[in-house]
């Protein structure tokens, strides 16, 4: 039965409208003054409020501006009630934002009308707002399920797959890993635009290699950007299909005028006779792959990946630069910048993300999209990890003594770093030699980084908790999402991926996803931090959908830690 609160200070009114209501199979409560009303309306939620516009002490505008300021009542619709002559009155209602107005007195037909028109266009608002949620809990799952460059199932789509093969059949399954040899280096010299090219041009051909095939296979998937799985249920095939796939993808591509060839290397593994979960079959698979590289160039496995814990990912560069990141601790090489990170309430920088920085003395500045993942796999991010903490603590405490204004610093941590047991005791050991309180300090850890020792990640992340350390994850929407870990793990904050955030305004389905990320932060307790702003319409857009805080760009560039000390002074002087 539908709802409707009637607030009417005239008794023999109030009545009339009740019988004519209750008649009709309308539940009635009645107020007999606004600010009655406003009270049972954020009670009760009502489906439809009719309102005197005339009554003592609160009259019909006050409750109308009182209960759209309230998020509980706020789309609730609302009926005018009038007598002729008020026309200006109605005006000023409609203008305020009532939906209706009935003139007293009314025929009972006329108020059954007017109820009925609002309930119908209530219904319809309702059903287009869910039909929008649900079309952007597709956007967030598809997105959820393919790798970002090429739409391909990802990691997460391809263990779906495997459970499921697992659980139909004891058949047993096999994998085909596929490693494009170089491509980071392809990608540094050619640039963005063509190496997606190429990615493309390799999808098609490993599509157009499987279908031609006559070899059934169950899913081909995107795991890292340059590794491929390709998933069977005939392991005595896979050979053969992989042996067709390495000539087919070894011969040359023409993309812009380019002619350009890659090395392809495979790895194949077989589930269970060499492997008891999807994992140890990627671990194996890549090891294959692993064993190849070092006949090719005669460099030792254990160079080439030494990370016997990482499936997929394990090779994801070309090693010349391992050689050199090996001395660049030691030779000073790194720095750190760090990135404002702004509140969108107060406008003030209340953070910043620490950002490491490689200066190397031939090869320049290099990434650390490019150098990272080479520490992760060689084990090195354990120590370039610490420097990262003790450098950021050492400065923070510097920025303290300095009396500005409070900020947190945000450290990455990679899922190396969290397979140490040690790890909470080592990060207090520095926020201690620096006398610092863990509240300053946050962490951005990545959605990857989950799914594994997902015992010892939960307990770490506790102690974290415990301390008051604030956890954000990272590049949220990409990779290996899960929404079920997000209730598991002690989060705050969850952090928008840029490929959402950009361009914002063009892309319905990037405005969707986001909205949905938020909403969905909000209704868990997290706080939303957009990165990568880079456009004010952007900015405008997350601040009317109440994200938090945001980093990018438009606000600043990661700067040097003097660069963005005179930020703080500015920011400190003006806030004084
Ligand atoms: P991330 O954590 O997602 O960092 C954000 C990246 O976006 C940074 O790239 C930053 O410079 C860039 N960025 C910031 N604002 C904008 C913008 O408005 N537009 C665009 N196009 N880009 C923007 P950066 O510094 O190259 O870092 C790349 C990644 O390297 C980081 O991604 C992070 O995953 C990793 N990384 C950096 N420092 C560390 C570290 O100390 N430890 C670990 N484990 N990883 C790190
Ligand atoms: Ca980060
Ligand atoms: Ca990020």
């Amino acid at each position: 039965m539908k709802r409707i609160l009637v607030i009417e200070d005239e008794p023999q009114v109030r009545a009339n409208i009740r019988e004519i209501l209750e008649f009709n199979d309308f539940a009635v409560v009645t107020a007999t003054n606004g600010i009655a009303g406003i009270q049972l309306a954020k009670q009760e939620q009502p489906e439809i409020i009719i309102c005197d516009l005339m009554m003592p002490g609160l009259d019909g505008f006050g409750v109308l501006e009182a209960l759209r300021q309230e998020p509980k009542t706020a789309f609730i619709p609302l009926i005018f009630l009038t007598a002729r002559s008020d026309r200006s009155d109605m005006r000023r209602g409609m203008e305020l934002g009532a939906d209706d107005y009935l003139t007293k007195p009314f025929e009972p037909s006329e108020l059954l009308r007017a109820v009925t028109a609002r309930l119908n266009k209530q219904a319809s608002i309702i059903q287009h707002y869910s039909d929008q949620v649900v079309a952007a809990k597709n956007q967030l799952d598809h997105a959820m399920h393919h790798h970002t460059i090429t739409d391909l199932p990802n990691w997460l789509a391809l263990q779906k797959t495997f459970n499921h093969q697992q659980s139909q059949s004891s058949h047993p399954l096999a994998l085909i890993a596929l490693y494009v040899r170089d491509f980071s280096a392809i990608r540094t010299s050619l640039g963005q635009t063509f190496s997606s090219l190429l990615l493309r041009d390799i999808v098609q051909r490993i599509q157009h290699c499987c279908e031609t095939s006559q070899i059934t296979v169950e899913l081909i998937s995107h795991l890292e950007t340059d590794l491929f799985g390709v998933l069977l249920t005939e392991p005595e095939q896979a050979h053969q299909l992989s042996q067709r796939l390495i000539a087919k993808l070894s011969q040359p591509y023409h993309i812009n005028n380019h002619r350009i060839s890659v090395k392809v290397l495979t790895g194949v593994a077989v589930y269970p006779a060499q492997s008891d979960s999807l994992e140890a079959l990627v671990r194996q698979a890549e090891s294959e792959i692993v064993q190849a590289i070092s006949l090719d160039t005669g460099v030792q496995p254990a160079d080439i990946a030494t990370s016997s814990q990482s499936p997929c990912g394990l090779l994801s560069s070309s090693f010349s630069l391992f050689e050199h990141l090996k001395n660049a601790l030691e030779e000073n090489e790194f720095s750190i910048h760090y990135q404002p990170q702004v509140d969108l309430k107060s406008g003030q920088i209340t953070g910043a993300e620490a950002l490491l920085r490689w200066h190397h003395p031939e090869l320049g500045m290099v990434s650390p999209a490019q150098f990272i993942p080479i520490a992760e796999e060689s084990n090195l991010i354990i120590p370039i990890g610490e420097w990262v903490l003790s450098t950021v603590c050492r400065q923070l405490k510097q920025w303290q003594l300095k009396n500005f204004q409070p900020i947190t610093i945000a450290v990455n941590l990679s899922a190396q770093q969290f397979k140490q047991p040690d790890l909470t005791d080592k990060i207090c050991h520095f926020l201690k030699k620096n006398d610092l309180s863990p509240f300053f300090l946050d962490v951005e850890l990545t959605e990857s980084l989950l799914i594994r020792d997902t015992e010892l990640t939960l307990k770490t992340l506790h102690q974290f908790k415990e301390l008051g350390i604030n956890i954000a994850v990272d590049d949220f929407g990409t990779g290996y999402s899960s929404l079920s870990y997000l209730q598991r793990f002690p989060f705050d904050t969850l952090k928008i991926d840029q490929c959402f955030v950009r361009n914002i305004n063009n892309n319905s389905g990037n405005m969707a996803i986001v909205k949905a990320i938020i909403q969905m932060a909000h209704s868990l307790n997290l706080s939303t931090i957009a990165e990568g702003v880079e456009t004010a319409e952007e900015l405008s857009f997350l601040q009317k959908n109440n994200c938090e805080a945001i980093q990018g760009y438009l606000f600043s560039p990661p700067l040097t830690a003097s660069s963005f000390e005179k930020m703080l002074v500015l920011a400190s002087s003006q806030g004084a």
